[in-house]
């Protein structure tokens, strides 16, 4: 598991752990005062050893913490907390040397370690819990006398054993986060490959156009708009000029060459509303959504003018010409006849000598008329 994600909002559980050692400060005093009320030791006493002594020691041990965690970065401030909630449950289980069971606040250490899901600091935490222990048995006569050698051996093993089952949540926890994030990235991957797919499958290879079947769903689609609204709509059939004399004189690499460049030429020609297409070999399709008849028509002039000034080096330095058919959508006429009449104008335009756009007239007129 990355670091990242082991280290994600850090400072915010730091800062709730050390919310939770005031808590234990908080919780030691109103369990002392609770004992006041049943202790036989004369309460002067009483308060001052039980009481004043070890909150006192306790809040400088968590005042330290508190600086601690705003001058230390990173790990560290982990490793210190740890550090701190043992000099917590030492000095309860020191003061309180003759309540056997609060040995087992020791292990406070082990539990802390469990927020970093990292098995170098349990270890740390249960090194920390051993010492704590073992420091206890060695200076503190009252715990030495209460017990004994196999007692103490005892204590190990019991904490010992508990920190494998905190190790077995860890590495539980540890396997959970694995198997998310491999399920997001394997989940991540099928959706860019599925827009990868999809681009394929709409998009022609050779000049990154939409292809055949993607212009003619578009085009149904802005149809059926136009129907509806009566938003302007005008395509354009734009063919290369004698392309099949350029593939026999230059190659087929070459005529791949000036393809990629005329649909270009064609691309950045239209606007973002506007739909460029490779209808078919050196055939493409410009579908204008979002101007007037003048204004797409003076657009399909600009283009072919420039379409012819440009040169290719793969045609040794001469240009391409190509012949347009341009119309508006007339509402009502449908699909099939909108195509087939700006198909004839550039049938047109093929046979009044190339090199030019013809405007198919309205359905609703006979003749077509030269632009
Ligand atoms: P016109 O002026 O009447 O359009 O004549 P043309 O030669 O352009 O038209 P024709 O339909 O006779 O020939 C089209 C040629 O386009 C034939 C074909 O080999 C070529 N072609 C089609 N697709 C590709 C392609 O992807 N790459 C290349 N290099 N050539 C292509
Ligand atoms: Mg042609
Ligand atoms: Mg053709």
């Amino acid at each position: 598991m990355d670091n990242e994600s082991i280290n994600y909002n850090r400072y915010r559980w730091n800062r709730m752990l050390l919310n939770g050692f005031w808590f234990i400060l908080v919780l030691t005093i109103v369990l002392e005062c609770l004992y006041l009320t049943i202790t036989e030791e004369p309460p002067g006493e009483f308060i001052r050893n039980y009481m004043i002594k070890p909150s006192a020691l306790q809040l400088v041990t968590i005042l330290f913490a508190e600086s601690m965690l705003r001058f230390l970065k990173g790990k560290y401030q982990d490793y210190i907390l740890i550090f701190i909630s043992t000099v917590l449950s030492f000095i309860i289980v020191y003061i309180h040397n003759s309540l056997n069971y609060l040995l087992l606040a020791l292990f406070l250490p082990v539990m802390v370690s469990i927020f970093y899901f990292q098995l170098k600091k349990l270890a740390f935490a249960l090194i920390n819990t051993l010492s704590a222990l073992y420091l206890l048995y060695w200076t503190n006569d009252l715990v030495n006398e209460n017990i004994t050698l196999a007692g103490l051996t005892t204590i190990t093993v019991m904490f010992s054993v508990y920190s494998l089952v905190a190790w077995g949540i860890l590495s539980r926890g540890r396997e959970l986060l694995e198997h998310l994030k491999s399920y997001f990235e394997s989940h991540q991957q099928l959706l860019v490959k599925t827009i990868w797919m999809d681009k394929l499958a709409k998009t022609d290879a050779l000049t990154d156009l939409y292809n055949h079947i993607t212009f003619h769903e578009y085009f149904e689609r802005l149809i059926d708009q136009n129907e509806r609204n009566h938003l302007p709509l005008q395509l354009a059939i734009v063919d290369i000029d004698n392309f099949k004399q350029v593939n026999d004189t230059y190659g087929h690499r070459a005529g791949d060459a000036v393809l990629k460049s005329v649909a270009d030429i064609i691309r950045t020609n239209a606007g973002t509303n506007d739909f460029v297409a490779r209808y078919g070999g050196e055939e493409f399709a410009v579908l204008y959504t979002d101007k007037p008849h003048g204004e797409a028509h003076a657009i399909v002039e600009r283009m072919r003018e420039e379409i012819a000034k440009v040169t290719h080096s793969s045609l040794n330095g001469k240009p391409v010409t190509v012949s347009v058919g341009f119309a508006e959508y007339s509402t009502g006429e449908g699909k099939e006849h909108f195509f087939n009449r700006v198909d004839a104008a550039l049938y047109k335009a093929k046979n009044t000598g190339k090199n030019r756009t013809i405007v198919a007239s309205d359905p609703h007129d006979s003749q077509s008329q030269l632009a």
